[in-house]
């Protein structure tokens, strides 16, 4: 079966990409929380290739290599920079090898090669920036032997940083998607207001420019609409699966008032305190229906991502996905079930269940 490129894919319709592997790994046991280094793909890669498995069965069309905080500043701090070339090139095998053994009759999917925020661009400061740009190099090169697909640059808050990753993914010739998070101010760390950034990287050539991770659905919506206004690109989003507010618009300082019993020893809900907060499949339901709507037809969620969200935000735009067998149905639950067969004296309980 020939596979067929991304833009070809979203010109005629939705295109699903699950991330959030981070605190998808780490609560499944295999990353520290707070260190996030991606060291599953060389300790534990067959838990990362469940993961994709899972995401894939659940509707994604991109692999994702996951190598996000596996760059060499990262390696360097954990003293792991030998690491840093065998970690990318196995995180991209494995995304690889997943993305072209697709389900019988499912096209392949595309595997996308990973850069995201260094964590030490800083404006104006050539030095600082130089090393940032030979470290999306070095992974953007791996990934391109390795038979990346496309690349995604995701994750940027500052608008400069981002503009650097797409030149570097430019080169390849391969399409390029590039999403930015900008964090509590609502604008770049840099001083660029969000859609002035989107345009720049539509300009820079993005062939898909959105938002991903930091923002959930109620904090990243208002500035997709203006976003999705003011390009002529393919858009993307992929928000956090965390109610954030108009008063705490990302994940990181969101306060637990939810009658929290036991508060985390860190003093904050981010990252390991958060589950209280996360929004249901159906608010993530409403938000990629919503934006499909707007003409956004990049989906995917981002941090709190996991299978069963990735498979409602496919099918919230009319996709039929293999975990859609498994899909809610509530017609022959023992209580609530409509089922003729379900005893009357059990549905009345309902109620005082
Ligand atoms: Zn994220």
């Amino acid at each position: 079966m020939s596979t067929k490129g991304l833009i070809e894919r979203l010109n005629k319709g939705p295109v699903i990409c699950a991330e959030g592997f981070l605190f998808e790994i780490e609560r499944r046991g295999y990353m520290s929380s707070g260190q996030f280094v991606p060291m599953v793909s060389l300790e534990h890669p067959e838990a990362l290739e469940n993961l994709h498995k899972d995401f894939q069965h659940a509707g994604s069309d991109i692999v994702q290599a996951f190598t996000y905080n596996g760059h060499r500043e990262k390696m360097r701090v954990i003293g792991k920079e030998e690491l840093l070339e065998p970690l990318n090139r196995s995180a991209l095998k494995i995304a690889k090898k997943v993305a072209i053994s697709t389900p019988k009759g499912i096209e392949p999917n595309l595997m996308a090669g990973n850069i995201s925020n260094s964590n030490i661009w800083k404006e104006n400061d050539s030095k600082s920036q130089l090393e940032v740009e030979k470290m999306f190099a070095e992974m953007v090169g791996w990934a391109l032997e390795e038979g990346a697909d496309m690349l995604i640059g995701e994750t940027f808050y500052y608008a400069e940083e981002a503009y650097k990753a797409l030149e570097v993914m430019k080169k390849t010739g391969l399409p390029c998607v590039i999403t930015i998070a900008p964090m509590g101010e609502n604008i770049m760390r840099d001083g660029v207001s969000i859609v002035d950034t989107c345009k720049e990287l539509e300009q820079l050539g993005g062939d898909v420019v959105g938002m991903n991770c930091f923002r959930g659905p109620a904090t990243m919506m208002p500035y997709l609409k203006e976003v999705r206004k003011a390009l002529k690109c393919h858009v993307a989003a992929l928000p956090i699966n965390f109610r954030t507010t108009e008063e705490h618009p990302t994940f990181f300082n969101l306060p637990d008032n939810n009658g929290c019993a036991c508060h985390s020893p860190h003093g904050r809900t981010f990252p390991t305190a958060l589950d209280p907060l996360q929004c249901n499949r159906y608010e993530i339901r409403k938000f990629a229906k919503e934006a499909f709507g707007l003409g956004v037809n990049y989906l995917g969620v981002c941090c709190g991502a996991n299978p069963m969200l990735i498979r409602e935000v496919a099918e919230s735009v009319g996709l039929k996905v293999p975990a859609s067998k498994y899909k809610e149905d509530m017609s022959t639950h023992f209580i609530y079930g409509t089922n003729k067969s379900i005893a009357k004296h059990m549905r009345d309980y309902g109620d005082k269940a």
